[in-house]
């Protein structure tokens, strides 16, 4: 804030009951209580996430990350294994994609606003032996450097995600802490406000696995020389004001 902002919070203060006064706090500060899965939701949630699993087995785990909801649509329909997406099913997506995800207690940015964004493969490299995509230009280039300048011991553990990947991640989060939406958002962007969805991508170190997306990345020589090197810019600082994880894998590319 200013010193004109202050000046004027201070005057508007004096006049001001002490209850008005706290709803100027800014909304990103305030501690959330946490929201849950409706019973209802939850069940649906769970036929929902089964099916897109049906679907990620039919399309390949690559092609996956990047499938639009009108394709995930298209392959329900073809495929008897996956099955059709039920209305609630599709209602529950729809839900959890438009929500604003400030009432979990997430308050990044929404970078991807259309639920049926295409996410064009030709604008893409698939990176040999990750199964995932970036963005060619900026992020691709990027991640060369980083290669280039690292070695083969640091590799993509996730590039481009479209809105049905992001959707799956999310869901199984939500699962794994009990339905509790707002504890999921706080380590994975809910669909709609994953930088992943515009060039980010996450590095980890080969061999370390599910490791990479923990704090215990920080202690490899892989993260010691991307911070030398300056290549970590963080997007969510530790005990940032968003409500997000920090996370030290996570390379940022777009200019947002
Ligand atoms: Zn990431």
């Amino acid at each position: 804030m200013n010193r004109r902002d202050f000046l004027h919070v201070m005057l508007l203060a004096s006049a001001m009951p002490s209850t008005l006064l706290a709803m100027r706090t800014p909304v990103k500060y305030t501690k959330h209580s946490d929201i849950y899965f409706s019973s209802i939701d939850r069940e649906c949630a769970s036929r929902l996430l089964a099916r897109l699993r049906r679907v990620q087995s039919i399309v390949g785990h690559g092609n996956f990350n990047i499938i639009s909801f009108d394709y995930a649509l298209k392959i329900s329909k073809h495929y008897s294994s996956v099955g059709r997406f039920q209305k609630d099913e599709l209602a529950l997506f729809e839900k959890l994609f438009f929500i604003d995800a400030s009432e979990y207690g997430f308050y990044g940015e929404k970078v991807v606003d259309n639920i049926t964004q295409v996410f064009k493969k030709k604008e893409m490299l698939k990176v040999p032996h990750t199964g995932h995509f970036l963005y060619e230009g900026d992020a691709h280039a990027h991640y060369e450097l980083i290669r280039r300048s690292i070695g083969d011991s640091i590799i993509l553990t996730s590039g481009v995600r479209g809105v049905v990947k992001q959707m799956y991640l999310f869901l199984g989060k939500v699962f794994r802490v009990d339905g509790n939406l707002s504890l999921a958002s706080n380590s994975l962007a809910p669909p709609g406000y994953s930088y992943h969805g515009i060039g980010d991508f996450d590095v980890g170190k080969v061999g370390f696995g599910a490791r990479n997306f923990t704090t215990d990345f920080e202690t490899t020589d892989e993260y010691k020389r991307l911070m030398d090197l300056g290549f970590v810019q963080i997007r969510y600082h530790k005990n940032n004001p968003y409500g997000v994880r920090y996370e030290p894998w996570h390379i940022k590319v777009s200019h947002l």
